[in-house]
């Protein structure tokens, strides 16, 4: 049996065909699978009840089966949902005003990339997650929270650039015109920067927005920070990321969760004016969580210095926000997503 979330419309128009069925079909059943987001072949009315009765032969639609809901005070909403498995994953809905609702999917189970302050790479990974199942956690929040459109954000569990064909694959189903259809320029992939994958994707999804987290401008930091910059050092993703091409009037963003003592000091602003200095870029800085999986020794910066370490870049004609973690008090904001250790 196949999951119709596993398949792109085309990819679905080829199984069809298999069995004389005209191509059109793949429109009406994406329409009703991410439009009107059935869960029951028999419910795509448009279909023939013999049409019907061959493709539930043949496909079936996953849904997600949740097994917590965690509301914050801020309206965040951090679902826990159960695979077939039997593994869990964390995806959040983060509502925002003027039609910006904010989902967060994951991506693996897991993580192996061990960033020093994130409670997800403290699990290891356990595996990538398939096409449905991070389609389905879109499908599933819009659902639930009957949204039209959202922002979707790479940036829950796992690295996406680590479960490449499976997260390029889930996007080009977001994004096609008789299913969800989200513009490009409201997906967000955030990155540890993995070089390789960069470049690839410049080919297989450009214009889309990328995240990088960067969290230290100097490298011997970084690698403390990030295991993953001995691989790929800044110098080379900084590169890679110039060329890459980003949807009109966007910036690339770049992540930096504030760490006392760490990467706060006077030093490290300077280094990160002389980073982005020749980059079209915004810088997200995020206060660290303390999240109570952690026992890193790491403690979060004062918001006065690190309103004073925003102030400072701002005046230097740097594009900086100060991201108010919403969802920290239900541990669903940026690096405290994890569901076993
Ligand atoms: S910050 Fe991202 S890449 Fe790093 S360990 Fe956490 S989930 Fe993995």
């Amino acid at each position: 049996m196949i999951d119709i979330l596993s398949l792109t419309k085309n990819e679905l128009g080829d199984i069809l065909a298999e069995y004389g069925l005209e191509d059109y079909r793949k429109r009406q059943i994406f329409s009703f699978v991410y439009k009107h987001f059935v869960d029951d072949i028999d419910k795509i009315t448009t279909l023939k009840k013999d049409v019907r009765d061959l493709l539930k032969d043949r496909f079936f639609i996953s849904t997600g089966r949740c097994t917590k809901t965690t509301y914050a005070e801020d309206g965040t909403v951090k679902y826990l949902l159960k695979l077939q498995d039997s593994n869990k994953i964390e995806s959040v809905f983060i509502p925002m005003k003027n039609d910006r609702n904010t989902i967060c999917v994951s991506t693996q189970v897991g993580c192996r990339m061990g960033c020093r302050f994130c409670a997800t790479g403290k699990m290891g990974l356990v595996r990538n997650l398939d096409t449905s199942e991070i389609v389905l956690q879109v499908r599933y929040i819009m659902k639930k929270h009957s949204l039209k459109n959202a922002n979707i954000v790479y940036m829950g569990m796992g690295e996406p650039l680590d479960n490449y064909d499976n997260v390029v694959k889930s996007v080009k189903i977001l994004i096609d015109e008789d299913g969800i259809n989200i513009s490009r320029r409201k997906i967000t992939l955030s990155t540890c920067g993995i070089t390789p994958a960069i470049e690839k994707l410049k080919e297989d999804l450009p214009y889309i927005n990328l995240a990088l987290s960067l969290h230290s401008a100097a490298d011997e930091k970084r690698s403390y920070l990030m295991p993953v910059n001995r691989k790929y050092p800044l110098k080379e993703v900084m590169e890679s990321l110039k060329t890459f091409p980003m949807p009109r009037r966007k910036r690339i963003t770049f992540e930096y969760v504030m760490i006392e003592n760490v990467n706060d000091t006077k030093e490290d602003r300077k280094a990160l004016l002389r980073l982005l200095s020749t980059y079209k870029s915004k810088l997200n800085i995020i206060p660290l969580n303390k999240h109570n999986l952690m026992n890193s020794g790491l403690n979060p910066t004062s918001n006065e210095k690190i309103e004073e370490f925003a102030g400072y870049l701002r005046n230097k004609g740097m594009f900086v926000t100060v991201r108010n973690s919403k969802g920290s008090s239900i541990k669903a904001a940026c690096g405290m997503l994890a569901t076993k250790v």
